[in-house]
């Protein structure tokens, strides 16, 4: 990998779509919503214009530097530290990945910009399509994920529906659950109320297993999430954790750590699966990064996270 890199990161093992290449096309945490469970704080100002926020050429000329060296990946991920469907190169941008390669492109959104024809179209040009529905209703809606203003629940309900209508490809719904929010049966309801509507082809569950922007937000155990996936019905799925033998071995620094850390919290262990490297040399790159004051620790379940220094 070379270090200039400023737009991809990884490829990483992903929860669902296997060994994965990132793609970032925002500055970080530019988004159209402050979710209490994101990873990436709250402090954002939150954007709703679609515009060129990163240089496109350069994005792609990265990707295609990439697929020269041989990049072996399931999926190339428009993704990243921000909404992706607020760069409105979006579309260009996955067009020129498919002239490149075969990897399939996924783009992994919120869905809050799909009610804009634009967003559809772009979106429809990736081959799968993973965006967001944590509410049922827009009190929830409100509570959960701190829209921009300007964006209406039934409006971000009628995108969803809309996308469906356009989209062949498949819809991977994830619904990220957090206890006392969104877990009462008639939140749960009105949930798969609106999943019958948009009809995804999968339903992914999620809760939070890393650090979160609000501290109160915690991750719900494996049996309440199993039966909370029960009780939506739908094959909903709880998304298991990557298998940690499909990352390789590679060299571990401390540049490359904060890499990871700036997209999401990570333990000692996440961190080896994720970089593909011994976790000896994890955690001498973590004792640099502490001591220099680059990064803190996070205890969350008995676990030990580790993220950038808040600025
Ligand atoms: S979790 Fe995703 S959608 Fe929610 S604020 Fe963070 S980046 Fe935006």
């Amino acid at each position: 990998m070379s270090q200039k890199e400023k737009y991809l990161f990884g490829p990483v093992p992903s929860r669902r779509l296997g060994l994965s290449l990132g793609v970032d096309i925002v500055p970080l945490k530019t988004c159209t919503q402050n979710c209490l469970y994101c990873q990436l704080g709250m402090d954002a100002t939150q954007a709703i214009e679609r515009k060129d926020y990163v240089p496109m050429q350069d994005v792609l000329a990265e990707i295609q530097h990439r697929l020269q060296a041989g990049l072996k990946a399931d999926y190339i991920t428009i993704s990243g530290s921000g909404e992706p469907t607020l760069n409105s190169g979006l579309g260009w941008l996955i067009d020129r990945i498919h002239e490149n390669t075969t990897i399939p492109v996924a783009v992994i959104t919120n869905g809050s910009l799909l009610w804009r024809p634009d967003v559809r179209n772009d979106c429809a040009k990736a081959d799968v399509v993973l965006p967001s529905l944590d509410a049922g209703d827009p009190e929830t809606f409100e509570q959960l994920n701190h829209p921009h203003h300007s964006i209406n629940y039934a409006q971000f309900v009628e995108g969803l529906v809309a996308f469906r209508q356009c989209y062949t490809g498949p819809i991977w719904l994830e619904v990220f659950i957090c206890d006392g929010i969104n877990t009462s049966d008639i939140s749960l309801q009105n949930i798969g109320n609106k999943i019958d509507q948009i009809k995804p082809d999968k339903i992914h569950l999620n809760t939070a297993v890393r650090p979160t922007a609000h501290p109160s937000i915690r991750a719900l155990s494996p049996s309440r999430m199993a039966e909370i996936g029960q009780k939506l019905g739908r094959n909903a799925e709880v998304i298991a954790d990557f298998p940690k033998d499909k990352a390789g071995s590679a060299e571990c620094t401390p540049e490359s750590v904060m890499e990871t850390l700036f997209r999401r919290p990570c333990t000692i262990d996440g961190l080896a699966s994720s970089l593909g490297a011994e976790k000896k040399a994890v955690l001498y790159a973590i004792k640099r990064l502490l001591d220099n004051g680059s990064v803190i620790s996070d205890e969350r379940d008995g676990l030990i996270y580790y993220k950038p220094f808040p600025k």
